[in-house]
């Protein structure tokens, strides 16, 4: 599979990941997800980039 630096800097760029349930948060472009849509949580982080994690 080839390397797409662009594509998946975008993809993770938008991509946030909730600390209490890990769900994976996908934000639209200019906007930021600030509520976890599985558990309601606040708190989400930036899914890190380059390191994919399958769980
Ligand atoms: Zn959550």
């Amino acid at each position: 599979m080839a390397k797409f630096p662009e594509a998946m800097s975008r993809v993770f760029k938008n991509m946030y990941i909730c600390m209490k349930c890990n769900a994976r948060n996908r934000g639209n472009t200019g906007k930021v997800p600030t509520i976890c849509r599985k558990c309601g949580s606040t708190s989400l982080r930036l899914k890190k980039k380059g390191k994919v994690t399958k769980a």
